[in-house]
């Protein structure tokens, strides 16, 4: 979806408001598709902040349905966005090369869809959980432990700890 910005970029003081509807229905983040299961229309605001320069704030969230990295139940998780990026025209000289506004424009028009997805990536959380102390699956009978405990004897000694007892045994033969 391309959003015209040539009356915001040619025109001194020009503030556009704008809501959008991206219609983003999956969203890939680091070479693994997530689906979208609801969105919100996007609120936007255009504003000239000079000759072919437009600042974009923009507000929108989604909600995505993941997997728990720990337990692997399925997940919905909201993202919510809120960013600023300055966008330019193609005829603007760029100051520097760490302006990237270029990335989502192709000539006037911005490309909203490829901006909305820059921002989710940016914003993807590290670990996805299904509640902060969740506590996963047994790795040997893949139990969700979240349900309840398992027999498994998955105690594995701490090398240290293991060091002190042996002192202590030592102690104990003398
Ligand atoms: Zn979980
Ligand atoms: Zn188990």
């Amino acid at each position: 979806m391309f959003v015209n910005l040539t009356d915001v970029l040619t025109n001194e003081g020009k503030v556009l408001p704008m809501r959008i509807e991206a219609g983003i229905m999956q969203v890939s983040v680091g070479g693994e598709s997530y689906r979208v299961l609801k969105s919100a229309p996007a609120e936007f605001v255009f504003t000239n902040t000079g000759k072919g320069r437009a600042r974009i704030e923009g507000k929108a969230v989604f909600t995505f349905g993941l997997t728990c990295d720990r337990c692997l139940q399925p997940v919905e998780k909201e993202i919510a966005l809120d960013f600023t990026r300055e966008v330019m025209a193609p005829d603007v000289e760029a100051e520097s090369s760490v302006e990237d506004g270029r990335d989502f424009m192709d000539g006037y028009q911005l490309n909203v869809e490829d901006l909305l997805n820059s921002e989710i990536v940016t914003s993807w959380p590290m670990k996805i959980l299904c509640k902060p102390d969740c506590k996963g699956i047994c790795p040997k009978c893949g139990r969700d432990l979240n349900t309840g405990t398992c027999d498994c004897d998955t105690f594995v000694p701490d090398p240290r700890m293991a060091a002190i007892k042996d002192i202590f045994e030592a102690d104990k033969e003398v």
